[in-house]
């Protein structure tokens, strides 16, 4: 389908064809002719990311008359971020109509906001605790008002702003339409749809309460103890990794983005405790990538919408299994991917059943790196670094006659060895102290017992580890690597030992015997039109029970490429009852 064929005002069509778009997203596509065509309410369930904004804003302005003194339409949404967001995509879908669209949200200068509505406002799109505030100063008149659209419904129930929800449906006029959007549909969401809407129209891209299912799952379990090293070797795993990391309290926030920060990670908090500009600031480092790592409480992270977060890591879980949801929600958007990893303690493995349950997804018990692993990543990440920089000739001409004069007696190896280990060595360090983070998903001995029994063996002596270049995202699961594994080289399956198969890499265990063969028969083998590439897992060669240790040096800056630029925020907050932002 195309949007020419939806039946959208010219001037809307043009912007969208500026825009780029090329085809309606699902939403879009079944949202659109009918809130064109026809007067009625309407309830939507998407994730963010789905392309919601469109599917609510290129009818809107298509249908409304543009240039009245009073707004036609209101758009309410829970946060300031959102508010920002949803303002400027409609002020693009509408440029080509000159149309005036006004954010008001709590937290910024309400006498500008004041003097931007008496101008004269086609759209008003607010948070709906600004929005009270300026109805009950008589600066918004809500008589004309034709369309009200909620979006992320459920994110406005959870933030307290039930009550405003109510008060402002009843100041609209009795035969406007609501549309409502919502990523999903608790009791409270679908009491509004029962007590404002008449017979609406409902549409569910993917089920009532379902993830993206772009989004791979995984928890791991690990001590308490070990929560904070837990998280830095996931991060440690991922090196190219975007991320957003959530933690329940605005104390674990500030007290995570410390740590990694101290712990040479570019890393910065978001709570409420920072002020607005503080805030801002952040999320303008965030989005424009300077800032790789966001430590974020739930309701600062509201609305949050940046393009390419490739994981979200859940420090602790939340309380409530909706905040799961649109955690989760803040990875994979646009049709991309994303992982959402998640740190458990013993007690808290249960929990798992029971998001999987509402959100009707699978998670997958994942293994926290080792030692040696993640060596392996980092080192790879460091030459291909090193493999694809550019060699400015010119520049560096001066100095090469005395740097050469230095290496003159060592032949190419020693070189290369000695440039990876002045810039390795402290991680290594760092690492080979390092022992097994992983927990037992009980606490009992029974349990531990049982699992040992299902596969959580320690390595075999006679063993060698592999590394594989290829994982989930690849299609490979156990199947699919112990065929190609077999095909490839002749061995039976029973010579395969464990295998884990993470995210883009996998892990697999044979006899010592057979690393020849497989070394030279894998390699250069085809797996589902990937070339496959295996090598000696680092873990292999790592000898000995590991120690444990403390601190991360912060030399290790080097390998994650980021700038700890840390800003200690300052006290703000404007709210009363509950924070509007
Ligand atoms: P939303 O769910 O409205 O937050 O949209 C998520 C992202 O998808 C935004 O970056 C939009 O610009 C983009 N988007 C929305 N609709 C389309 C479309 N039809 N084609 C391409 N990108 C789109």
């Amino acid at each position: 389908m195309t949007f020419e064929a939806l039946g959208l005002r010219s001037e809307v069509l043009q912007s969208i064809k500026e825009m780029g778009y090329e085809s309606p997203t699902p939403i879009q596509e079944q949202a659109i002719p009918h809130l064109l065509q026809e007067d009625s309410d309407f309830v939507g369930l998407a994730q963010t990311g789905t392309g919601k904004t469109a599917a609510f804003g290129l009818p809107l302005l298509s249908k409304i008359k543009i240039g009245r003194k009073l707004p036609e339409a209101i758009v309410i949404c829970p946060t300031r971020e959102l508010c920002l967001q949803i303002t400027s995509d409609l002020k693009i879908f509408g440029k080509h109509l000159n149309v005036s669209v006004v954010p008001v949200y709590g937290g910024a200068d309400i006498k500008k906001q004041i003097t931007d509505i008496k101008k004269g406002v086609d759209v008003i799109v607010a948070t709906p605790g600004r929005l009270m505030d300026l109805m009950n100063r008589k600066v918004i008149h809500l008589n004309e008002i034709r369309y009200v659209v909620l979006d992320e419904a459920d994110e406005m129930l959870n933030m307290g702003f039930k009550e405003d929800i109510d008060d402002i449906l009843k100041y609209t006029p009795l035969e406007k339409n609501v549309w409502l959007f919502s990523a999903t549909m608790p009791k409270e969401v679908a009491a509004i749809a029962s007590n404002y809407m008449d017979r609406p129209l409902e549409i569910s891209i993917g089920n009532k309460n379902q993830g993206n299912e772009n989004i791979l799952h995984t928890y791991f379990v690990v001590y308490e103890k070990d929560r904070y090293p837990a998280l830095k070797r996931l991060i440690d795993f991922h090196p190219e990794i975007y991320g957003l990391i959530f933690c329940r309290t605005k104390h674990e926030t500030a007290n995570v983005a410390q740590k990694l920060s101290r712990d040479g990670y570019n890393a910065e908090p978001l709570h409420g405790d920072l002020s607005q500009s503080m805030r801002d600031m952040v999320m303008e480092r965030f989005r424009n990538r300077e800032v790789q790592l966001l430590v974020a409480t739930d309701v600062a992270a509201r609305g949050i919408d940046v393009d390419s977060i490739s994981h979200v890591i859940h420090y602790n879980l939340p309380d409530d299994i909706e905040n799961y949801t649109h955690r989760s929600g803040r990875t994979a958007r646009a049709g991309k991917k994303g992982e959402s990893l998640s740190l458990l303690s013993q007690k808290e493995v249960f929990k798992i059943k029971g998001i999987e349950r509402q959100m009707r997804t699978e998670f997958v018990k994942g293994v926290i790196p080792n030692a040696a692993e993640i060596c392996q990543i980092q080192l790879k990440k460091l030459v291909q670094k090193v493999t694809s920089t550019t060699i400015r000739e010119k520049d560096i001409e001066p100095f090469l006659p005395e740097m050469f004069e230095h290496f003159k007696d060592l032949n190419k190896e020693e070189v290369i060895k000695l440039f990876i280990s002045a810039e390795f060595n402290r991680f290594i360090e760092y690492y080979e102290r390092a022992g097994d983070l992983n927990a037992s998903e009980r606490s009992d001995k029974a349990g531990q017992g049982r699992e040992r029994e299902k596969g959580e063996r320690r390595r075999d002596e006679n063993k060698t580890r592999f590394f594989m270049n290829l994982g989930k995202r690849d299609g490979l699961n156990v199947g699919g690597l112990l065929r190609t594994l077999c095909d490839a080289t002749g061995l039976k399956s029973g010579n395969i030992g464990r295998i884990d198969i993470m995210a883009s890499y996998s892990f697999f265990d044979t006899d010592s015997e057979h690393v020849d063969r497989i070394l030279k028969k894998v390699n250069g083998a085809q797996f589902e039109g990937h070339t496959i590439s295996v090598e000696v897992s680092a873990a292999a060669k790592s000898s000995g029970p590991a120690k444990k240790s403390s601190n991360f040096s912060r030399e290790k800056r080097s390998f994650g490429g980021g700038r700890p630029d840390k800003k200690p925020g300052s006290q703000g907050g404007f709210n009363k009852r509950r924070r509007d932002y």
